[in-house]
C-alpha cells in the first residue's frame, strides 16, 4: 500500500481549502493511502466546512413488502422464490399496522423496499403509497430502488416518467439509493447480474430529480470491485449530482458477505471503511452529507467516521433484513439515545434530521439522555 506523502496530502489540502474539486486520479491516491489519520483529518475538515459540528441521525423504521423476486443477483441474500418456506409478502393492511405503530413512537420516515415480485398488480403499490400517506401525511416515504422502478413501468407498462409522477403526487418523498452497487458492468454481471446498467439506474434518479425528487445514492464495496472501480462509480454519481442537484446524500455501504455465491469471506476491514468515507467526503464536494452506515460496519465505528468525513448516522431502523440475512451482526434497532450518545461522544452536536436532511431538532444540551 503506498504512503502518501505528506507533500501529497498538502497539495490536496490546499485544493480543497480552495474549494477546487479533486480528480479521478487524486481520490485514487487518496483510496491507497496509508496514513489514515492524515486522510481523516482533511476528511475532518472537509466535512467541518460544510456541516460544521452537527451530525444527524433519522428516526426511521424499515420494513420490506416481499422478498419474492425474480431476479436472482449472486451477492442477494434477501431474495426468495414462490417454492422456498421462508419467503413473504405483506398485505397493504399490516404495512398501514406499521406505520401506525412507528407513528405512535415518534417514527418520522418509513424506508420500504423489496424484490422484484412476480405477480402483484401496479395497483398494490399505488395502493400502499396512497395508504401509507393516509395514516399522516407528515410520516415521510422514502421507497423503492432504481430497478423496482423499472420494473413496476414494465409492469404498468407505463413510461419510467410517468410512474415516477405517479408516485410522486400519491405523497412519495424520496427514493432510496439503493441497488447502484458498483456501476462498472463487468463486476455488476459478477455480482448482480441481470440487474439494471449504470445507465439505467442513473437514468432512474435523473427523471426523479427532473421531476422535483429528491433521493440518496449508494456505494456497494469491499468485494469484486477493485479501488479504481470505487472511484469510476463515484464519479458518475458527481456527474450527475452536478446535473440535477438531486442527491441529499451518499451512502457507503460495506459488502456483507454471507449466504451468497460472491467467493469473497470477509467484509471491508474497518480501514478501509473509514478511508472510503473520508475518500467520499472528499471527492464529493457537491454532496452535503455523507452516512456512516452502522448497519453495514457497527454503531461503534460509525461513531469513528463522524471524525472521518461522515455527518450522519443514518437512523434508529428497528427492522432490518437485507443486510443481516447477508451474515451482518450489528443489532437490529438503535434507540434514539444509543444515537445521540454515539454522536456527542464523538464530540458532535446531535441533530434528528428528517429525510431530506432537513433539521428537525438540536440536541445542544444534556436533555435527550434522560429520555427512554
Ligand atoms: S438484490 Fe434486489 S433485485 Fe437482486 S435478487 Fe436481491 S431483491 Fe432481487
Amino acid at each position: 500500500m503506498t504512503v502518501l506523502i505528506p507533500d501529497e496530502l498538502r497539495k490536496i489540502r490546499e485544493k480543497t481549502e480552495l474549494g477546487q474539486r479533486l480528480n479521478e486520479a487524486e481520490a485514487l491516491q487518496l483510496l491507497e493511502c496509508g496514513d489514515l489519520n492524515g486522510l481523516g483529518q482533511l476528511a475532518d475538515e472537509a466535512n467541518r466546512r460544510k456541516n460544521g459540528d452537527r451530525a444527524s441521525y433519522i428516526l426511521n423504521r424499515y420494513f420490506n413488502y416481499s422478498n419474492y423476486c425474480i431476479l436472482s443477483c449472486q451477492f442477494c441474500a434477501f431474495s426468495r422464490k414462490r417454492r422456498d418456506a421462508d419467503g413473504f409478502e405483506l398485505a397493504v393492511a399490516d404495512m398501514v399496522q406499521k406505520a401506525r405503530e412507528a407513528l405512535s413512537i415518534g417514527i418520522t420516515e418509513l424506508h420500504i423496499v423489496g424484490g422484484l415480485h412476480p405477480s402483484l398488480p401496479f395497483s398494490y403499490y399505488t395502493d400502499m403509497i396512497r395508504e401509507l400517506k393516509a395514516v399522516d401525511k407528515r410520516l415521510q416515504l422514502k421507497c423503492f430502488t432504481a430497478i423496482e422502478i423499472l420494473h413496476l413501468a414494465w409492469l404498468a407498462k407505463k413510461p419510467v416518467p410517468e410512474v415516477l409522477g405517479e408516485f410522486r403526487s400519491l405523497g412519495l418523498d424520496s427514493l432510496t439509493g439503493g441497488g447502484a452497487e458498483i456501476f462498472r458492468q463487468e463486476v455488476r454481471d459478477r455480482i448482480a447480474r441481470g440487474k439494471e446498467t449504470a445507465e439505467e439506474y442513473l437514468d432512474v434518479h435523473r427523471t426523479w430529480h427532473k421531476l422535483g425528487g429528491r433521493s440518496t445514492c449508494t456505494m456497494l464495496f469491499g468485494h469484486l470491485e477493485t479501488l479504481e472501480d470505487r472511484v469510476d462509480h463515484m464519479r458518475q454519481l458527481r456527474e450527475l449530482q452536478d446535473e440535477t442537484g438531486g442527491f441529499t446524500g451518499f451512502i457507503p455501504l460495506p459488502y456483507q458477505p454471507d449466504n451468497n455465491g460472491i467467493p469473497v469471506e470477509h467484509s471491508p476491514d474497518g480501514f478501509d471503511m473509514l478511508r472510503t468515507i473520508a475518500v467520499a467526503r472528499l471527492y464529493f464536494d457537491n454532496v452535503d452529507h455523507i452516512t456512516a452506515y452502522w448497519v453495514g460496519m457497527g454503531l461503534k465505528l460509525a461513531q469513528v467516521a463522524l471524525s472521518h468525513g461522515a455527518d450522519d448516522l443514518h437512523g434508529t431502523i428497528l427492522e432490518e433484513k437485507i443486510f443481516h440475512m447477508a451474515g451482518a451482526d450489528t443489532p437490529q434497532r438503535q434507540t434514539e439515545n444509543d444515537m445521540i450518545h454515539a454522536i456527542r461522544e464523538a464530540g458532535r452536536v446531535p441533530v434528528q434530521r428528517d429525510t431530506l436532511y432537513e433539521p428537525i431538532r438540536e440536541w445542544a444540551g444534556e436533555e435527550a439522555l434522560a429520555k427512554g
